[in-house]
């Protein structure tokens, strides 16, 4: 294997969407030797299981904002990367069961609309009328974005590689970071497996569900836990309609996407954390119940096959991305809680400019310091695909 240079200016951990995308910007905004370490293969870890949802809709301004910060990237990405994303602004609808769900989706709304975003509340009979397919009896309603959709892990990913590797990145498979060497209050060196050592003066965490390990390297709690989430494929459905938004039911946590010819299908996902990444049959069966409840027509859908993936959880389900104050060139960026895919563009851009420049500059991300937990500052975010 080819030797590791003897330093850098920038190490990255991980070598999954959101390390690819910050070592992008980083060599975008002209910082010189950025070496990304990944332990096995590139997009190996929760990128590769990523069902690729984008949306605008959230229920924090600060989530909106990334949101937009990247669907502009998604937009023009075939232009900056050479790539073609395969966004399908297919649409995303919130489904509402309760009225507590109900009054998320309201507040959401208004914020949305004080931001000058377009969100339509939908009543039962008119989920019906639009979409057919779905039951709507046990609903109070829904939201609906129509600038929402999905892309393609796999392909954004490529897109980064390929801009990172053009501006002089060295991105390294098979190095996994063993260690992180201290030197006065800051980080030094980066150890790997080998027992080489790379001096360096900043090191970014962006080691996905194993976050919380790395940064354990030099001594911090990190608040990232992991928790499996698993999908399921169906086989071709006849006569699916062209458009079929994401599908969300809120009070399962389940959603539901057109995959090709047949459908994306959320299955369960574990109550307590653990880095388990196996398929099992009850789940299946779940995931055929919950979809057959919303949506009758599945019955004639037959499941093909399953994978099982880890959300890297933060406890408000928000973004950690910054240093913590004890620890100079320690730089965090983790617990995407479920939205890292789409929200890896702003937080590549945001994290270069903390790094090139002390600060972000696009935008303020303070309230996503990793202290904020021991502080009790933390902006809760409830619309997600997942329970807790
Ligand atoms: C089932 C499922 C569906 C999802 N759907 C969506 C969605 O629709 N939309 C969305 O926006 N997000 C979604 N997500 C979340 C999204 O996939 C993640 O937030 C995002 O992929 C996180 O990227 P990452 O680069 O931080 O982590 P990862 O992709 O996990 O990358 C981290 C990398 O770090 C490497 N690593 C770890 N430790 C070391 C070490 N010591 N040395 C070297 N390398 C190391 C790992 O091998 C891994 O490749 C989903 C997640 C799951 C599980």
């Amino acid at each position: 294997m080819r030797p590791l240079p003897s330093s850098a200016e920038v190490v990255i951990i991980g070598g999954g969407i959101i390390g690819v995308s910050i070592a992008y910007y980083l060599a975008k905004r002209g910082v010189g030797e950025v070496v990304l370490m990944e332990r096995g293969a590139m997009g190996q870890g929760t990128t590769g299981k990523c069902a690729g949802g984008i949306r605008t809709q959230f229920s924090t301004e600060i989530n909106i904002r990334f949101s937009l910060l990247s669907l502009k990237v998604f937009e023009r990405f075939k232009e900056e990367f050479g790539v073609d994303p395969e966004f399908r602004p297919v649409g995303y609808l919130f489904l509402a069961g309760d009225d507590r769900q109900w009054a998320i989706l309201e507040a959401n709304a208004q914020l949305m609309k004080t931001m000058g975003l377009g969100v339509e509340l939908v009543a039962p009979s008119e989920i019906r009328c639009r979409w057919p397919f779905l039951r709507v009896d046990d609903l109070v309603g829904g939201s609906y974005t129509g600038c929402d959709g999905y892309a393609g892990p796999y392909e954004v990913l490529q897109g980064f590689i390929k801009g990172a590797r053009r501006l002089g990145v060295m991105l390294r498979e098979g190095v996994e970071v063993t260690g992180i060497h201290m030197k006065k209050g800051r980080v030094h060196a980066v150890e790997v497996a080998t027992g080489e050592r790379v001096v360096t003066p900043v090191v970014v965490n962006a080691a996905g569900p194993y976050a919380a390990r790395v940064a354990a390297m030099v001594g911090l709690e990190l608040l990232v836990r992991p928790l499996r989430r698993q999908l399921f494929f169906t086989d071709v459905i006849d006569d699916l309609p062209p458009r079929f938004p994401m599908v969300i039911d809120l009070e399962q946590g389940w959603y539901m996407r057109r995959e090709g010819k047949g459908l994306l299908l959320a299955g369960p996902q574990d109550e307590e954390s653990s880095f388990n990444e196996k398929v099992d049959f009850e789940a299946q069966e779940w995931t055929a119940a919950r979809s057959l409840h919303r949506v009758p027509i599945l019955e004639r859908a037959r499941i093909m096959r399953g994978l099982a993936g880890l959300y890297d959880i933060s406890p408000d389900h928000h973004a950690i991305i910054g240093a913590f104050p004890e620890i100079e060139g320690f730089i965090c960026a983790n617990g995407f809680s479920g939205h890292g895919f789409q929200h890896s563009p702003a937080v590549g851009m945001l994290v270069s400019e903390l790094i090139a420049d002390g600060r972000a500059k696009t935008m303020d991300i303070c309230p996503l310091r990793p202290q904020r937990f021991r502080e009790g500052d933390l902006i809760y975010e409830p619309l997600t695909a997942f329970r807790d």
